[in-house]
C-alpha cells in the first residue's frame, strides 16, 4: 500500500502521530483493543484538513476526546483516530459583573473550564466535577447531571462544515440540543458562559456533587453510565433486573451502580458488549423497555 495522504500531511507539518495506541491509554474504561494510528493535530484548522484527506480516502475518523464514553473493539482498529488531546487552549474572552465568557479548544476538559472560570469569582459547571469530558465530547453528547446539561452555559459553538470545510460559528439556540444529544460534526472550540458565584457558594456546590458521587458511583474504570435514562433509570432497571456485580470475563455490573459496567481487571470490549446485550435483553424480558445504548464505540464494523 501507498503512504497514506494523512500521514504524508501529518510528516509535512510535524503532526504528531501515534501508532498502536491502546484503549488502557485511549479510554477510561481502559479494555478493549488498539487504535492503528493516532493523529494529534494542534489546531482546528489541522484538524480539519486531516478529516478532510480521510474522508478523501474514504474513511471515516473518530474524533476522540477524553475517552470517557468510548470503548475501543477488541484487536486492531484501523479506523483513523483524530485526538483533540493537544487542543486544549482557555481563554477568557469578556470579564463583568454578571460573570466570565470563556472559550475553550475542544480538547481542553470541562475542569480546565471550571478552574478558568473559579479564577474570575465565577462558577456552575460544579455539577460535571469529577467527570473526565472534553469541551468537545460534553457538547457533542450534551453532558448533563443533577437536571442541568452542559448546553445550559454555552453561547456559541465553532463547528467543521462537513461539506464545505470551513469552520462555523453556531449560537446555542441554532444547536440542536436534546437529553444527551448534542452538536453534530466537528467541534473545534466552544465559548461559554460562567455565573458570578462566591468561592464559598462554588465549594459547597462542589462538594455536595462529589459526595454524591462519591458514595453512588463506582471508582473502578468505566465509562459511565451505559444507557439513557428511559421512562426510568437504566440503573434501576438492571437492578431490579438482579444484575448487580453479574460479571462476564473482566467486565462487571457495577455492585455500587448498576447503571455502570467496570472494568473489573483486563475486561475486553467484548465482555464489555456482552454485558451490556445481557441487560438490554434481560430488561427488555422482564420491563418491556428497551435500553438505548449511551457509549461509542470505537470499530472497523460496528458489533451490533
Ligand atoms: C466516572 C465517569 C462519570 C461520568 N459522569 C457523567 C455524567 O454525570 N453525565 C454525563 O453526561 N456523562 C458522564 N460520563 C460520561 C462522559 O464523561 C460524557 O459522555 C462526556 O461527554 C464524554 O466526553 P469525552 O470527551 O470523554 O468523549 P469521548 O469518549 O472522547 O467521545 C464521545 C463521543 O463524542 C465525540 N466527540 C469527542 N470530541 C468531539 C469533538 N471535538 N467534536 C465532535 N465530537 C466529539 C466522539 O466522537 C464520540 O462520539 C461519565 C464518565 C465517567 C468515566
Amino acid at each position: 500500500m501507498g503512504k497514506r495522504a494523512t500521514d504524508e500531511w501529518a510528516a509535512r507539518h510535524g503532526a504528531e502521530v501515534r501508532r498502536d495506541v491502546g484503549a488502557e491509554t485511549l479510554t477510561t474504561f481502559r479494555g478493549g483493543g488498539r487504535a492503528e494510528r493516532v493523529y494529534l493535530p494542534r489546531s482546528a484548522e489541522d484538524a480539519a484538513e486531516l478529516i478532510g484527506l480521510c474522508r478523501a480516502e474514504e474513511e471515516e475518523p473518530y474524533v476522540l476526546g477524553g475517552g470517557s464514553k468510548t470503548i475501543v473493539a477488541d484487536g486492531e482498529v484501523m479506523r483513523p483516530v483524530i485526538s483533540t488531546d493537544l487542543m486544549r487552549a482557555v481563554e477568557v474572552v469578556v470579564m463583568s459583573d454578571e460573570g466570565v465568557t470563556v472559550r475553550a479548544e475542544c480538547g481542553a476538559r470541562l475542569s480546565d473550564v471550571a478552574r478558568r472560570a473559579a479564577d474570575c469569582g465565577c462558577g456552575g459547571l460544579e455539577f460535571l466535577a469529577g467527570v473526565p469530558a472534553s469541551v468537545g465530547g460534553a457538547v457533542h453528547m450534551n453532558a448533563g447531571a443533577f437536571g442541568q446539561q452542559t448546553a445550559d452555559h454555552v453561547v456559541e459553538i465553532e463547528v467543521l462544515n462537513p461539506v464545505s470545510g470551513e469552520i462555523e460559528r453556531k449560537s446555542r439556540a441554532q444547536t440542536d440540543f436534546g437529553y444527551r444529544r448534542g452538536a453534530e460534526g466537528f467541534v473545534c472550540a466552544v465559548t461559554f458562559f460562567l455565573p458570578a458565584m462566591s468561592g464559598e457558594e462554588r465549594a459547597s456546590r462542589r462538594e455536595r456533587f462529589l459526595a454524591w458521587r462519591r458514595s453512588r458511583q463506582p471508582r473502578l474504570p468505566s465509562c459511565g453510565s451505559v444507557f439513557k435514562r428511559g421512562a426510568a433509570p437504566a440503573g434501576a432497571l438492571i437492578e431490579d433486573a438482579g444484575l448487580k456485580g453479574v460479571r462476564l470475563g473482566g467486565a462487571e455490573i457495577s455492585r455500587v451502580h448498576a447503571g455502570f459496567i467496570v472494568n473489573a481487571g483486563g475486561a475486553s470490549a467484548a465482555d464489555f458488549f456482552a454485558l451490556a446485550e445481557l441487560a438490554a435483553r434481560r430488561v427488555e424480558e422482564l420491563f418491556g423497555e428497551r435500553l438505548q445504548k449511551e457509549f461509542e464505540i470505537l470499530a472497523d464494523d460496528l458489533p451490533f
